[in-house]
């Protein structure tokens, strides 16, 4: 295989194959759309296994993997725990469609680390969750209007796939076919980190405001911070105008700390808390499992309490959460989180002094086991800005990488990720991969 950044130079014969084939029955051949190469161009890797830091794909060929299923696999591929809780609790059986016990004892160990949280609810998807959570902010407070952030995903749900309007504060429009105007029409997009924007939007329509829903750090833009201001008004403007603050930790939850992205925002902002809490990727440990949660007394707005419905056929499954809680209490054992963020620091500071020694402009980010870099002299700030980043140059050095064994996101504007199993050979590998394509672009 060549060590080329052009995607076409080597395509790899039984994933070229694969892909073909699954175009046929697929569409795009792939069941999520990012996976599909769409953006940076060339073959998508067929995955045949992992373990650890390592894929392999349906070529034999291995790469250091920094996707981590896109989140999920913070304690890299087939770790023990995980497979020995997986394997038991397939045998005991897959799905009751009644309680059990461990789904108890998951609720638990979550809400043991998310003090926010005084009860959660257990779904399949991060979509699931989000959107559960919307609805229950709208029944809760009997609002319809609710506010995200433009470059802020929060899953697939028909309300939520809105970009901005023309003018500040103004309603926008939806962002895939099938979604009817009514439906975004309560759906207000303001710009991340922009309070004067927060502001504006509260002055004219707080009344109506159901919730602001937000990632602390948005994966979806890369890894762009909730500015400490941002967040502090967000949370004040919330609290004023009796409004539900969702943070959407889907990514960041166990990821960023044992906490979340709000422990962190709690030490630097006195008393800080979300109202409602929507988690996903790590409480799986690649299982589908995802949760959302908050004070009991919005909580027991759900049904079969209250008012608010939500159900799931497979929420809360027994393989499902056994395999969530071996991963938080691997995850809860001391030292871990700290020796997650040195290898990942390790990694970023590595790629930064690569760059720089080839006089590649590169900035990077990271907290706990996820990471962004940028192909900018400085750190972004909102999605406008991310999108400054020179495209075809990321592709080329996405294709590099490949091609030299090192996995990352396939498109510029998603985050990475750093997992237990990855070592300091990995992370040594990786960078001297990089610096070698760093070579080529300069
Ligand atoms: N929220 C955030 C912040 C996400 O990153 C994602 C998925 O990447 C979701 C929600 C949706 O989760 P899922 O893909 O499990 O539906």
């Amino acid at each position: 295989m060549t060590h080329s950044t052009d995607p076409t130079a080597s395509t790899p014969a039984r994933s070229q194959q694969l892909f073909e084939r699954a175009q046929r029955v697929i569409p795009g051949g792939v069941n999520s759309p990012v996976r599909a190469f769409r953006a940076v161009g060339g073959t998508p890797r067929f995955i045949a296994r992992a373990q650890g830091a390592h894929l392999w794909d349906a070529d034999g060929q291995r790469y250091i993997d920094y996707i981590g299923s896109w989140g999920p696999m913070i304690l890299g591929h087939g770790h023990p725990a995980a497979l020995e809780a997986v394997q038991k609790a397939a045998l005991e059986g897959f799905s009751f469609g009644a309680p059990t016990e461990r789904e108890v004892e998951l609720a638990e160990e979550i809400l043991r680390h998310v003090p926010s949280m005084e009860m959660v609810r257990l779904v399949s998807s991060g979509t699931e969750a989000g959107m559960s959570a919307i609805r229950l902010a709208r029944g809760a407070t009997g609002r319809s209007v609710i506010v995200k952030f433009n470059g802020c995903y929060h899953g697939h749900a028909d309300s939520l796939l809105v970009k901005a309007g023309s003018g500040l504060a103004t309603f926008g429009h939806a962002t895939s076919a099938g979604v009817p105007p009514e439906v975004v029409q309560h759906t207000l997009v303001l710009e991340y980190n922009d309070v004067a924007q927060l502001d504006e939007a509260f002055a004219l329509h707080g009344a109506d405001i159901a919730c602001v829903i937000m990632e602390p750090i948005a994966g979806n833009m890369n890894f762009v911070r909730a500015s400490v201001p941002f967040m502090q008004r967000a949370r004040e403007l919330c609290t004023q105008h009796g409004a539900l603050l969702i943070l959407d930790e889907v990514m960041t939850g166990f990821r960023v700390a044992l906490g979340g992205a709000q422990s962190l925002y709690a030490q630097q902002i006195p008393g800080f808390a979300p109202d409602l809490t929507v988690l996903g990727k790590v409480i799986g440990g690649g299982m589908p499992l995802a949760a959302f949660g908050g004070p009991r007394a919005v909580m027991e707005q759900l049904a079969p309490l209250g008012p608010v419905y939500q159900a799931g056929t497979l929420s809360g499954n027994p393989v499902a959460t056994a395999c969530g809680l071996a991963t938080l209490r691997e995850i809860s054992r001391p030292g871990f989180y700290d020796r997650l963020a040195a290898r990942t620091r390790a990694w970023m500071q590595g790629l930064e002094d690569a760059a720089r020694a080839e006089g590649v402009p590169l900035v990077t980010d990271c907290e706990g086991g996820m990471f962004g870099f940028f192909l900018l002299p400085e750190l972004p700030q909102n999605y406008p800005q991310v999108l400054a980043t020179d495209g075809p140059r990321f592709n080329r050095l996405f294709h590099g990488l490949l091609a030299r064994g090192v996995y990352i996101a396939p498109a510029l504007y998603e985050a990475g990720f750093v997992s237990s199993a990855h070592t300091e050979d990995d992370i040594a590998q990786s960078v001297a991969a990089a610096r070698e394509v760093f070579r080529e672009l300069s």
